[in-house]
């Protein structure tokens, strides 16, 4: 029998993996991959691993849950190192918690490699601070997939709220939130395809938001709150001084 590695993929970056994942991903025989995992980080695998897609985007399943469960099983039995690699962190927002427990049920071997989600380093790479002494002290990661039942009462006092999956429902969200008694001055950012050559920010305010929602593209990462003006701020410089030279 041989052991299950739920390894997170780091947020695009390849440089962003850990050395754990790193050494794993060089060893697996197979590797299981979702949508978000960058191509670099597949060149990392032996020529012989076998690389099975079986991303999931936007609620179009490419394979459900239970046959990726049924495939990390039958893997399992036929080889050493079974890597199932996800985006970010494996247990945010990545199912690895159901795969955990599926696969400890059929008495497989189980060790999960943290990854660097998405939740923090997206922000992170558009200078924004989740928690700064003075403007917030707490942060809250929330999906946004209209879905889940999110009560959004809960969070108009957390400081900053990070949003992941939340680009479709944006306008929806801003509304929720003003209405729980979030300020429409609020700064929002949304970091599309962070810490990739694409990224892009966008920057606008709740009440922006709410009336006249701007472009954002998938994947992109949604954050609300005081936090994001320090980001804007050193990107405004960056960009001048850019341009100056
Ligand atoms: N496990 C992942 C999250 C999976 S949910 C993690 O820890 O990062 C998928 C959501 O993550 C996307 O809808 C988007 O909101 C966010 N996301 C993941 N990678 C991203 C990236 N490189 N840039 C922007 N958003 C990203």
């Amino acid at each position: 029998m041989g052991k299950v590695y739920l390894v997170g993929g780091g947020p695009g970056d390849p440089d962003l993996l850990t050395i754990k994942a790193y050494k794993i991903l060089k060893e697996a025989d197979v590797v299981l991959y979702d949508a978000l995992v960058s191509r670099e980080i597949l060149k990392l695998t032996k020529p012989d691993c076998l690389r099975i897609y079986v991303g999931k985007r936007d609620g179009r399943h490419s394979l459900p849950q239970e046959e990726i469960n049924d495939l990390l099983l039958r893997f399992s039995k036929v080889y050493d190192k079974v890597v199932r690699l996800k985006g970010g962190d494996p247990f945010v927002f990545g199912r690895g918690g159901e795969e955990l427990l599926f696969l400890k049920e059929k008495g497989v071997e189980v060790e999960v490699v943290p990854g660097v989600t998405s939740a923090v380093a997206a922000p992170s790479f558009a200078f924004i601070p989740v928690t700064h002494r003075g403007l917030a002290s707490s942060f809250a990661v929330v999906t946004g997939h209209p879905n889940r039942g999110v009560d959004w009462s809960a969070f108009s006092k957390v400081d900053t709220l990070v949003i992941l999956m939340g680009v479709k429902s944006r306008q929806r969200i801003a509304k929720e939130l003003i209405r729980a008694g979030r300020n429409p001055e609020e700064p929002v950012a949304f970091i599309e395809k962070a810490t990739t050559p694409d990224q892009r920010e966008v920057f606008t305010t709740l009440g922006e938001l709410a009336e006249n929602p701007p472009e954002v593209e998938t994947p992109a990462v949604m954050v609300i709150g005081k936090v994001v003006d320090l980001g804007r701020e050193v990107l405004r410089e960056a960009l001048s001084y850019e341009q100056h030279r």
